[in-house]
């Protein structure tokens, strides 16, 4: 019987230990624990329940383009309890100079694929208009150092294109910083783009234009989530696993294989040492690279030099008629030039109608991110009093909420800087070379829910069907 140790009970372990168990049901002989330092599972992931509402307190939704969330949400038997976003009423603004400017329609992320459109808005001064015209004629060029985001969009639309665009966007995804994310690692496609045919506009529109040509049925909701929220996934995972097989509030402080057997030793904290034959870890790349840094340095070295953000969401719960004043759409995202601390805010009950009773509305705001993790340290009451004012300021909206919600997400986003796809192949290659060991999570292949999954997917699948080998001293 293989003993298979996962550390960290996010989706990433906790995809894992279902891909294990639906392996055991399969007749894998095998066996896994989760240890899980926090009292719940999940991670970041959580969904709470106020005044009727659905709050969620990390990610709210998740894209349906890459499949591993899907797939798993089918497999767990969970698919009728899918929800799309209301793309109908799908409005985004920016906030310009105080006042909130509707993204212009054919705006692709952050690429612009109807001039006319993006010629009569106001989010554009008229330079960056014309560049962006220009740009239509730009010639293929192969990336050839590891750019950030915010050089490659200067470089084709233009600084205001960086400030207005690029870096609300990636603050609002990633936590992040565009002059400080890889544009390889966080933005391949438009890599693949540029190299083929240099105007990320011209290959927006025959991208568009094929998925037209093949497209049969109405595009698919942009974002999909569950009725009940995201929790519904933890949940459903939950029930499936051997109750016996979780271990909650357990802090693990270190791995490290034993010298005369195949076995792997795991120190539980106040609690000894366990055995096992193989070690999962699926916890931020950081704490990885604690665990393991008596077992290799190189490969420690490597996992703590990606760094992580911090972030904090903050659910206001209204009645509908306080918020009469909102526009349309699913919310605003804020430049860094607008000098506020809110990073964006969602109108939840219009994104997702299901979110809230038919009275009620819900904003959720987010702060933090790469270039204010001193936020972190205020108290609610401040956070709180910020967004408030804010808010007053963005949306004119004076009225107190009905119930508030902030929720602390320290050191959880991975962020990809240059060189991360390089570090990202040290580490799989120092981690080849230790029997019995697999990595999961947000620091390496994607930092998004479905990637997350499919991290946990293939190292439960990798140490599976690994036979329990002996450590060689050399990949010590
Ligand atoms: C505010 C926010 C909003 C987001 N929104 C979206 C979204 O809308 N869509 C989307 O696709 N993605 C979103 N994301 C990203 C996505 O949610 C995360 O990347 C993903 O949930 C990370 O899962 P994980 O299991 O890898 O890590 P985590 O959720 O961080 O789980 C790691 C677990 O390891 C445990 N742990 C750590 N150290 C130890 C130890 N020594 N011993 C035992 N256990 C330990 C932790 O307690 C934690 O539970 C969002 C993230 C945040 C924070």
């Amino acid at each position: 019987m293989k003993r298979i140790a996962i550390i960290g009970g996010g989706i990433s372990g906790l995809s894992a230990a279902f891909y294990l168990q639906k392996a055991r049901a399969a007749g894998a002989d095998l066996e896994y624990t989760v240890f899980e330092s926090g009292q719940r599972l999940g991670g970041s992931m959580y969904s709470d329940r106020v005044e009727g509402c659905l709050v969620e307190a990390g990610p709210d939704s998740f894209l349906t383009e890459k499949p591993w969330a899907l797939a798993l949400c089918k497999e767990l038997g969970i698919a009728d309890q899918l929800i799309g976003s209301n793309d109908a009423e799908r409005k985004t603004y920016i906030l310009v100079n105080g006042r909130l400017v509707v993204v212009p329609d054919g705006l692709m992320f952050m690429v612009p694929t109807q001039l006319v459109a993006t010629a009569l808005s106001p989010l554009f001064s008229w330079s960056t208009k014309l560049r962006m015209a220009r740009e239509l004629l730009h010639p293929p060029r192969p990336m050839q150092t590891d750019e950030t985001v915010a050089q490659l969009v200067e470089r084709h639309f233009g600084a205001e294109v960086v400030d207005r665009l690029a870096d609300p966007l990636l603050s609002g995804v990633y936590g992040g910083d565009a002059a400080k994310l890889s544009a390889r690692a966080v933005l391949p496609r438009f890599v693949e783009m540029e190299e083929k045919y240099g105007s990320l506009s011209r290959a927006m529109l025959a991208a568009h234009k094929k998925m037209m040509a093949t497209r049969k049925h109405p595009p698919p909701p942009l974002f999909t989530s569950l009725q009940d929220g995201m929790q519904q996934m933890v949940d459903a995972i939950a029930v499936r696993l051997d109750p016996e097989s979780i271990r909650l509030r357990t802090h693990i402080l270190r791995v490290y294989p034993e010298e005369s057997s195949s076995s792997w030793r795991v120190a539980v904290e106040m609690n000894g040492e366990e055995r096992f034959d193989a070690v999962l870890i699926a916890t931020p790349a950081n704490v990885a690279g604690t665990l393991l840094d008596g077992v290799d340095r190189g490969l420690a070295r490597n996992l703590l030099d990606i760094t992580y953000s911090s972030s904090i969401t903050v659910t206001l719960g209204y009645y509908l008629q306080q918020l009469a004043g909102l526009p349309p759409g699913f919310g605003f995202l804020v430049p860094r030039s607008e000098g506020t601390r809110m990073l964006a805010c969602t109108f939840v009950h219009n994104k997702f109608p299901h979110r809230a009773p038919q009275d009620k509305g819900i904003l959720r705001c987010f702060l933090g991110g790469a270039r204010d993790e001193a936020v972190l340290g205020l108290s609610d009451d401040e956070i709180l009093e910020t967004v408030h004012r804010e808010l007053r300021d963005i949306l004119k909206l004076d009225a107190r909420p009905i119930f508030s919600r902030v929720y602390r997400w320290r050191g959880a986003m991975a962020q990809y800087e240059p060189g991360h796809i390089a570090r990202v192949q040290r580490i799989e290659k120092h981690v080849e070379e230790i029997p019995g060991l697999a990595l999961a999570g947000n620091a390496y292949h994607g930092i998004g829910v479905p990637d997350c999954i499919r991290s946990g997917m293939e190292a439960a699948n990798a140490l599976a069907q690994a036979p329990v080998a002996s450590l060689s001293p050399q990949s010590r």
